[in-house]
């Protein structure tokens, strides 16, 4: 059996940041990990990932502890639904300008 003569005509698309810009200008919540909720980051086991696996950016890290790259997450908020443990908090973008001021 070889290799299907339609495989090379199968659409397929990947996702990655910067795909539509910096996207985090669009950004109304900002995804923060507590790290002290974060399942690999507290079992120090690559566990879970949810938030990297789910992200429709690819903008979180499969790392220990996960991180989100701030130039492209554009607060969709659906890590933070996705996490089982609860470690995603959405805050407000407004809560960092008033800190950067
Ligand atoms: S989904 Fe939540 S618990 Fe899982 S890796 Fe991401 S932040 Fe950690
Ligand atoms: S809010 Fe979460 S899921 Fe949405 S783009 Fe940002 S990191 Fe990805």
């Amino acid at each position: 059996m070889g290799r299907s003569p339609f495989a090379r005509r199968k659409s397929h698309s990947e996702p990655g940041p910067g795909d539509a810009g910096k996207t985090g200008t669009w950004r109304v919540l900002r995804p923060i990990i507590d790290v002290t909720l974060c399942i690999p980051a507290k079992t120090k086991k690559m566990a879970c990932f949810n938030c990297w696996l789910y992200c429709p950016d690819g903008v979180v890290t499969r790392t220990i502890p996960p991180t989100i790259e701030y130039d492209y997450c554009k607060g969709c908020e659906i890590c933070a639904e996705e996490c089982p443990a609860g470690a995603i908090r959405m805050v407000e973008e407004t809560e960092f300008i008033k800190k950067e001021k």
